[in-house]
C-alpha cells in the first residue's frame, strides 16, 4: 500500500522524493495545527518525507483532507480532527503552530471564531508545549506590519496597525499569539520561534479564498474580468510555498527566538501583477478597477537580511515558475468542479 501511495506521488501529485528511514534518535514526532491547509499540506510532505512522524491536528474550517489524503494509513501519520480552541493533549517534540483563517474573506467571515483561534487556541497550543517541553513554532505574518509607513519591513518595525477595522481580528490576534509567545517564552521557559509570513502562493490554495493569487488565476482562466481592488498601485511581494516551507523548517531547527520575516522581496504593484497573470494563462481577460478594501495595505515587502544572515534562507523559486505551476492547479481544479457538477 505504501509503494503504491510513493509512486502515485513520484507520478506527480508532489515533487519530493520517497520517505527517509530515519533512526529513533533522530526521528521527531510533529505536530502540525492547521495541516490539512495550504502551507500546512505542504510542510506536511516535507516532513513525512524526511521521515518524521507528523500528526495533524485540523477542523477543517478551509483545510481539506483532499490535501494530505495520500498520507492517510501511513504508519508515521496520523489526523485529528480538532478544534484547536479546545486543549489538545499528546506528546510531541515540536509544533507547527500554522491552525487560523489566513485570507481577508475567510478571517472576516467569523471575526470572533478568528480572534479566539489566535488567542484561546495559541495559549492551549502554549499550553501543550509546556507540559510536554515541546518547542512551538508560531505562524505568525506580515500583518502584524499593518499598513506600514516603514518599506520595506524589518522585524524591529512596530506597525501600524488598526485596532477596530475589519481586519483587527487577524492582526491583532495574531499580535497578541505572538506576544503570549514571548510570554511563555520568558515566564515558562518554553522553545518559541516566530515566523512573520509575508504572502505565499502555490498548488492547494483554496478556489473560494478570495485572494488575489486565486482570484486572479481563476478570473485569466475563466476569462472573467480581473477584479483590481483599488488603484492598483499597492503592492505585494509573493513567495511560492516551498520556499516558505524550507524556512520554516530551518527556522524550527535553529537556536533564533524572536520574530522573523519570512517571504520573496520581489515587489509588485497589484495591477502589474495582474498583467503578469493575464500574459502567463494567455487570457483575453480585461482588468477592471473595483472600490478599494478598507485598510489595504498600501505597501509591503519583507527586509529578509536576518534570515539570510542567521538561517542562510531566501527563496529561490522565480515568480513565473511558481505562478506557472499554480496556474496547472487551478486549471486542474476548474476541470474537476466542471466534472463533479456535470455528475
Ligand atoms: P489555510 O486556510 O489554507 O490553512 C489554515 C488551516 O487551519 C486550515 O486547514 C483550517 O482548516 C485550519 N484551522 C482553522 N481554524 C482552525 C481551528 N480552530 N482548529 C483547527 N484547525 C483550524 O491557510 P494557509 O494559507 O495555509 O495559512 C496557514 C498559516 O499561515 C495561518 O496561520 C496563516 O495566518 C499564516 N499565514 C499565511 C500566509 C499566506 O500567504 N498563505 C501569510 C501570512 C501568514
Ligand atoms: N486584491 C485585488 N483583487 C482581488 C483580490 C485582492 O485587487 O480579487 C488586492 C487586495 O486589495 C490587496 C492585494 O490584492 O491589495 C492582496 O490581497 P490578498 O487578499 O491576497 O491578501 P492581503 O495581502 O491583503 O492579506
Amino acid at each position: 500500500q505504501l509503494e503504491q501511495r510513493i509512486k502515485a506521488l513520484e507520478a506527480g501529485k508532489t515533487q519530493y522524493p520517497e520517505v527517509t528511514y530515519l533512526s529513533y534518535k533522530d526521528r521527531k514526532r510533529i505536530l502540525i495545527t492547521g495541516g490539512a491547509g495550504f502551507v500546512g499540506s505542504h510542510l506536511v510532505d516535507r516532513l513525512m518525507l524526511q521521515g518524521h512522524e507528523v500528526i495533524v491536528a485540523d477542523n477543517f474550517f478551509t483545510g481539506r483532507k483532499r490535501n494530505i489524503e495520500h498520507w492517510i494509513g501511513h504508519e508515521n501519520f496520523e489526523l485529528i480532527n480538532h478544534d484547536i480552541v479546545n486543549p489538545l493533549f499528546i506528546e510531541v517534540d515540536q509544533i507547527y503552530h500554522l491552525a487560523s483563517p489566513a485570507s481577508p474573506p475567510h478571517y472576516m467571515w467569523n471575526p470572533v471564531k478568528t480572534i479566539k483561534v489566535n488567542s484561546i487556541g495559541t495559549i492551549n497550543m502554549l499550553g501543550l508545549a509546556r507540559r510536554v517541553r515541546a518547542r512551538l513554532l508560531f505562524a505568525s505574518t506580515s500583518e502584524v506590519y499593518g499598513d506600514p509607513e516603514v518599506h520595506p519591513q524589518t522585524e524591529t518595525y512596530f506597525g501600524n496597525v488598526n485596532s477596530f477595522g475589519p481586519r483587527a481580528c487577524y492582526d491583532e490576534s495574531k499580535r497578541v499569539a505572538e506576544a503570549m509567545c514571548y510570554a511563555y517564552a520568558k515566564q515558562e521557559r518554553i522553545s518559541i520561534r516566530i515566523a512573520r509570513i509575508f504572502n505565499t502562493y502555490g498548488p492547494r490554495m483554496h478556489m473560494d479564498d478570495g485572494r488575489v493569487v486565486s482570484n486572479f488565476i481563476l478570473q485569466a482562466l475563466q476569462n472573467e474580468s480581473i477584479t483590481i481592488y483599488g488603484s492598483g498601485k499597492q503592492t505585494r511581494s509573493f513567495a511560492y510555498v516551498s520556499d516558505l516551507v524550507d524556512g520554516l523548517i530551518k527556522l524550527m531547527n535553529s537556536n533564533y527566538s524572536s520574530p522573523m520575516n519570512m517571504g520573496n522581496p520581489d515587489e509588485y504593484t497589484i495591477e502589474q501583477f495582474a498583467l503578469i497573470i493575464k500574459d502567463l494563462v494567455g487570457s483575453n481577460s480585461t482588468l477592471v478597477f473595483k472600490e478599494a478594501v478598507t485598510d489595504d495595505p498600501k505597501q509591503r515587502r519583507p527586509d529578509i537580511t536576518l534570515a539570510k544572515t542567521l538561517l542562510n534562507w531566501q527563496p529561490t523559486v522565480k515568480l513565473n515558475d511558481g505562478l506557472n505551476k499554480t496556474i496547472a492547479y487551478f486549471r486542474n481544479e476548474l476541470l474537476v468542479k466542471r466534472h463533479s457538477e456535470r455528475n
